[in-house]
């Protein structure tokens, strides 16, 4: 390990090894998915409550002290944040911390997709639930121009050296599932990760809950294709199981939050947007980081705290968001 850090892991009180830290560096986003934010958009952070880039490194290098290797910067639409390479530039250069991946849209890749590879983004997962371009408005709320620039990203994603590329699909019946084996058959031919995410129900999308489709459905549609294999997956496999078909490059891959609980192998926690620390994507339990940081007092206590209140699974719930911790959509947590 680099800088002789000798810190292990965090672990919680159920032994599960805490490693991995998820950024929110902003609440904000350039589409208005129709599971994820309304169209008129949500009540945003003030900007006053936003984390600095300075508190940002603060809090990472207090998380590296205590064991943390790996980060993923999510948003909302974290490209949207101003100086996000710069960012990522500094965490890179946190002692101990060894990865550094990105979830996006994809929309500003064609920008940023060099500059952010250069700084130190290792991985990238990119959503794209549709391959219809005339699909695209009703599922994002914008143009298909805009869709265009996404499929440009992914290329430009590629061609910057991020390994792997994954692609996050929700699949949502009546609106995408009729591409499931487009984008499965995708991964003969492509280097691509196809992760199948399951419809999660918050606050914000509850109208299209019955949207919901199983992944045991969604995997019996693509085994209808070929004999799919079990696969350990690319690396930074997190929640996801990974099938492929013989000899494909790519894989396919299921995220089953509801048909399946992972909670016992969660090696997470989250850091808000505003310095809230979330425990479980789905719990109410969240600490605040902010003020003792502004106070300039010590994190690791406090996440040390929070981490002996980490929930030991979540109550997510088919069809209503009783279980989303009061959540409205994912971009307040990055996902
Ligand atoms: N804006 C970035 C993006 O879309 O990739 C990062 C944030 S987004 C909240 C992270 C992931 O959560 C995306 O793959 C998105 O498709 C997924 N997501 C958002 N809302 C969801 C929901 N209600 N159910 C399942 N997945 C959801
Ligand atoms: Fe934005 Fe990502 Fe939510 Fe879509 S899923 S609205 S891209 S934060």
């Amino acid at each position: 390990m680099s800088d002789g850090l000798t810190a292990l892991p965090m672990r919680d009180r159920f032994g599960r090894r805490i490693d991995y830290l998820r950024i929110s560096v902003t609440d904000k986003c350039n589409l208005r998915c129709v599971y994820c934010m309304p169209v008129e958009g949500l009540p945003w952070i003030p900007r006053e409550e936003l984390l600095t880039d300075d508190e940002i490194v603060r809090v990472v290098r207090e998380f590296a002290a205590l064991g943390t290797r790996r980060l993923r910067i999510t948003g909302g639409e974290p490209t949207v944040r101003p100086g996000l390479a710069e960012l990522v530039r500094r965490l890179a250069a946190v002692p101990g911390i060894e990865d550094i991946a990105l979830s996006t849209n994809g929309v500003l890749l064609p920008k940023m997709a060099a500059e952010l590879r250069a700084a130190g983004v290792r991985r990238v997962n990119i959503s794209l639930d549709t391959l219809r371009e005339d699909r695209f408005e009703r599922i994002a709320r914008r143009p298909a121009r805009v869709y265009r620039e996404i499929r440009e990203g992914i290329e430009a994603a590629e061609a910057a050296g991020f390994d792997p590329v994954k692609i996050n699909v929700v699949v949502l019946r009546g609106w995408n599932d009729d591409e499931i084996e487009d984008f499965a058959a995708l991964t003969r031919e492509r280097p691509w990760h196809v992760r199948f995410i399951e419809l999660m129900p918050t606050g914000a999308n509850l109208e299209i809950v019955d949207a919901f489709i199983s992944a045991d459905e969604i995997l019996a549609r693509v085994r209808a294709l070929g004999t799919l294999e079990p696969v350990p997956g690319p690396l930074g496999n997190g929640p996801a199981r990974y099938y492929a078909f013989p000899g494909a490059p790519g894989t396919v891959g299921v995220i089953t939050p509801l048909s399946h609980t992972y909670c016992m192998r969660c090696n997470r926690v989250r850091l808000l947007a505003d310095g809230q620390l979330r425990t479980c994507l789905f719990g109410t339990h969240q600490v605040d980081l902010r003020t003792p940081l502004r106070a300039g007092r010590p994190l690791g206590p406090v996440i040390l705290d929070a981490l002996a209140e980490k929930p030991e699974r979540h109550y997510l719930q088919l069809g209503s968001d009783v279980g989303s911790g009061g959540l409205l959509a994912l971009s307040q947590t990055g996902g």
